[in-house]
């Protein structure tokens, strides 16, 4: 006869499943941290478990691509079995808490785990909600507002700048941080070209919660080029706050003052915040991205824990080419740390790039670190808006995410990883 107290250990032992490498989110950066672990020879797949609730896995700097009609939806998405590496363990519920004195994740479903190592990776989530009306007009076919931050509303958007007769366009662009924080003004340089080149009148405003055009000096004084050349109307510091039939609602960020403008297109770009489990379970900075080291990526409080990508306090610009940069860096001081007892190395310096697409064939490859500080890999190409550039980030970057980086060998930069075993 079984005895009670063995059927409780059984209990407990179903409730607190055990994982050596956890990690939440099975996004660009969570991806790539689990495939470099296991083609470096680190893990075994069944050693990392991976959170991830969503079925489809997104090349999100594609949407851009889409909105501006040069790219098919589809090459975006991805079932989520056929990009995460062979056999990892997955988890499809949401997490809610992670418990970091007790190595403890739980999950909306009830189910709690332990890990020995935990990466933190869930993105930073579009809120269309903050803007009223705004998810009402983008979810309506036949209303002029739609948006690059969703895979839908951007081909809505290619859509409707097909359709165009002409007019006044709309575009906003909200606080940071945002992924991709270019992309608000790609998509206007790209929907310009397309009008012009179909030769219809219309007349573009750029409506920036920001005092700059771009953040790095260098980059700045091209772009007010670029707008001034296309007759791009710049407006700072107004933050689009409300969406009504053919009005967007403005905020004036010194006076408070609210203005409205009428528009035959508007694209918006919604505010973006880190998922609230972050700050919920201790881990999070004063904005509640995760709290880690700017240079090793290791949690400021607890060892074990690790994060990259939009969700964590790096102080720099939220992109899958940082995520490229960052994961062997938190791969190796993770695997040092854990195996070796060692320190981990303060490597990474920032690294991240914007391809700032400024017309249907040419491309401003912006490449930076910590403070703005350029960082660029082809400086002779990046002075200027580049037709090389634009068929590296049109063809090229797409094609090394979809078949090296879900692979663990796509470098970023770096190139190729074939030789960089463990
Ligand atoms: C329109 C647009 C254009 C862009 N253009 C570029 C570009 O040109 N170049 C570039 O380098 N980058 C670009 N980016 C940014 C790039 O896509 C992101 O920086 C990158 O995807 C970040 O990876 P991540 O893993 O941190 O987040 P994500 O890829 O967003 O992944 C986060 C994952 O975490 C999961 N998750 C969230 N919460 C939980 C939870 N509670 N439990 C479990 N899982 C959870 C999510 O489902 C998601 O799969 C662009 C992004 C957008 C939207």
């Amino acid at each position: 006869m079984i005895k009670l107290h063995s059927l409780r250990v059984y209990a407990f032992s179903i409730r607190q499943i055990h994982s050596q490498i956890a990690i939440v989110g099975g996004g660009t950066a969570g991806l790539n941290v689990a495939a470099q672990l296991i083609a470096d020879g680190h893990a075994i797949p069944q050693q990392i478990r991976i959170f991830e609730p969503m079925k489809m896995h997104t090349y999100q700097p594609g949407w851009t691509m889409v909105g501006g009609g040069l790219y098919d939806i589809n090459k975006t998405l991805q079932p989520m079995e056929k990009v995460l590496p062979k056999n990892v363990i997955v988890s499809d519920s949401p997490v809610t808490k992670i418990n970091p004195e007790e190595n403890q994740i739980q999950t909306f479903d009830g189910q709690k785990y332990t890990y020995d190592q935990l990466v933190v990776a869930t993105g930073i989530r579009t809120d269309f909600d903050q803007i009223k009306g705004a998810r009402k007009y983008l979810e309506d076919p036949n209303s002029p507002v739609a948006s690059i931050y969703h895979y839908k509303y951007a081909s809505k958007m290619n859509r409707l700048v097909d359709e165009f007769e002409g007019g006044k366009l709309v575009f906003s662009e909200p606080q940071m941080p945002i992924k991709c924080g270019g992309a608000p003004q790609k998509i206007v340089y790209l929907s310009q070209d397309r009008l012009r080149k179909r030769g219809i009148k219309f007349d573009i405003h750029f409506y920036k919660t920001v005092a700059l055009i771009f953040g790095v000096p260098k980059y700045a004084e091209i772009l007010t080029d670029v707008c001034q050349r296309k007759q791009i109307n710049c407006h700072f510091k107004q933050k689009l706050v409300e969406v009504q039939d053919h009005i967007a609602i403005f905020e004036d960020q010194d006076t408070k003052e609210l203005k409205s403008v009428t528009f035959d297109l508007l694209h918006l770009v919604p505010p973006q915040v880190p998922a609230k489990f972050i700050a919920a379970s201790g881990l999070g900075d004063a904005a509640g991205f995760c709290n880690v080291h700017p240079n090793t990526l290791q949690h400021i409080k607890y060892k074990n824990i690790w994060s990259l990508g939009d969700c964590s306090s790096l102080p720099t610009s939220k992109t899958a080419a940082a995520v490229m940069a960052q994961t062997p860096i938190l791969v190796k001081n993770l695997i040092r740390t854990w195996k070796k007892g060692l320190e981990p190395i303060p490597q990474y310096q920032g690294y991240t790039s914007c391809p700032i697409f400024t017309s249907q064939s040419t491309l401003l490859l912006a490449e930076f670190k910590y403070n703005s500080e350029l960082d660029e890999t082809f400086p002779i190409f990046q002075s200027n808006e580049s037709r090389l550039m634009f068929y590296l980030k049109k063809d090229f970057f797409p094609f090394a995410y979809w078949y090296f980086m879900v692979k663990g060998l796509w470098g970023g930069r770096d190139g190729f990883r074939f030789f960089k075993g463990a």
